[in-house]
């Protein structure tokens, strides 16, 4: 077979394209090394429907070794007494948990998207808003979760379940508040750390398995895995509604969450995924993942202060983790414009609503930026200054094409300084 150039050649591309920019997608990071060359191997190949010791096709015995490796760890890093990692994403990871716990047309509570919260979390374009009957709870005008409002609303429409969790909210939670009034209405906690995790994972924010019954994440984002879902119970326990499975048995609530993603929502395992999933957990055990934690919250406050002090408006006024969100409105561009203007600068950004926009979510009047990424790449506090210079100046400059370019030069230089993959070539 001749070599597909026509893709490789692509790939390449991407790769100098990651290499040269500023990557500020709080969503994104890097993977190590191992973690890629785990998921480019042979389990590709393999069927596994089921699970280690309990599956449906022959020839499981070496997936099973690598898939409890994966599960071993990943209960070491959270302290679980149980967990799957076989979604492949944190929507099916998501998809998963509505499944084993809700009946179509339940009511259950979530953060509001456009005020940070995620598209399964009740978005009426999403299988959660569609299938389910999703309530909301917002942020104060200050940004902060609006927890006097959660509880309003808990009490008056009892939903079934409580999803605490955000794609855009630079604030830790309160999971023991959103727990009393949970117990007090008789719902479940879904906590969904899909931005978090890799700094809860180090307990350098407030652990969410304290207080919330169910948590799900994505691997590829602070956890620095492959792309890719999980789901974590720290005690495991009878489900409180009495719900049976196909056959009419009760269920522990680890029963109804295996099912929920096999046979419920997934086919086979991605079992090459899991490999490298069980990579990044070993990862995520040593010491220099805290460091790690620790350096993208230094870089964090840099960032935040230095966009505070040129001006910017925060919300929340700054950020306990690893994002930041950002009001433009006070320097008349809109977050669509600021987000392809520093793209021909290769800075990396996504626009994204603020709370209470008044501009679609086409467009928006914010954006999401995110350090998990840079500080992958080596980027220290200092750096954190030189990076929101960099963008102010093109915020301040989106009709001038040379300053534009002369950032763009700057960035590329800069970036040198940090290697992306040099064994690649
Ligand atoms: C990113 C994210 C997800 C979804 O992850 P995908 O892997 O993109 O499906 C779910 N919930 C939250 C809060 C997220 O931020």
């Amino acid at each position: 077979m001749q070599k597909d150039n026509l893709v490789f050649d692509l790939i390449k591309k991407e790769l100098e394209r990651q290499r040269n920019g500023i990557e500020l997608i709080a969503s994104e990071n890097f993977t190590s090394l191992q973690v890629m060359q785990a998921m480019g191997t042979v389990p590709t190949n393999k069927y596994a429907e089921g699970y280690p010791g309990k599956r449906y096709y022959g020839g499981c015995e070496v997936v099973d070794e690598i898939e409890n490796l994966a599960i071993d760890r990943l209960k070491k890093i959270f302290n679980c007494s149980w967990t799957n990692v076989q979604p492949h994403s944190g929507a099916s990871a998501n998809a998963a948990v509505f499944l084993a716990v809700m009946k179509p047309g339940e009511k259950f509570m979530g953060l509001d998207l456009s005020m940070g919260g995620h598209l399964t979390h009740g978005s009426p374009a999403n299988f959660s808003g569609k299938t389910y009957h999703a309530i909301h709870y917002g942020v104060t005008k200050e940004g902060i979760v609006d927890y006097d409002q959660l509880e309003a609303r808990a009490r008056a429409e009892k939903p079934k379940m409580i999803i605490c969790g955000a794609s855009a909210y630079s604030r830790d939670w309160n999971y023991e508040r959103i727990r009393a009034v949970a117990d007090e209405v008789g719902a479940i906690v879904f906590a969904d750390i899909a931005h978090p995790a890799g700094l809860i994972a180090k307990g350098l924010l407030n652990d969410p398995f304290e207080h919330c019954h169910i948590v799900s994440s994505t691997t590829h984002k602070t956890l620095r895995g492959p792309r890719g879902g999980i789901i974590m119970l720290r005690n495991d326990f009878e489900n409180p509604w009495g719900i049976k499975d196909p056959k009419g048995n009760l269920r522990m609530m680890s029963s109804l969450l295996d099912l929920a993603v096999f046979p419920g929502s997934q086919g086979g395992p991605l079992e090459h995924v899991i490999a490298a999933k069980a990579v990044a957990f070993g990862e995520i055990l040593s010491n220099e993942f805290a460091l790690y934690g620790k350096q993208i919250l230094a870089n964090a406050q840099v960032m935040a202060k230095a966009f505070v002090n040129r001006g910017y408006n925060l919300i929340s006024g700054g950020t306990d983790n690893h994002l930041m969100l950002i009001d433009l409105r006070n320097k008349g561009i809109t977050g669509k414009k600021a987000q392809e203007t520093l793209d021909r600068a290769h800075i990396t950004v996504n626009r994204n609503s603020v709370p209470f926009d008044d501009k679609s979510p086409f467009v928006t009047s914010g954006m999401r930026l995110g350090v998990p990424a840079v500080t992958t790449r080596g980027m220290k506090e200092e750096h954190m200054e030189m990076v929101a210079a960099m963008i102010d100046k093109v915020i301040l400059n989106v009709h001038d094409d040379k300053t534009v370019a002369d950032v763009r030069v700057k960035v590329k230089e800069m970036m040198q300084q940090f290697p992306l993959y040099p064994e690649l070539g």
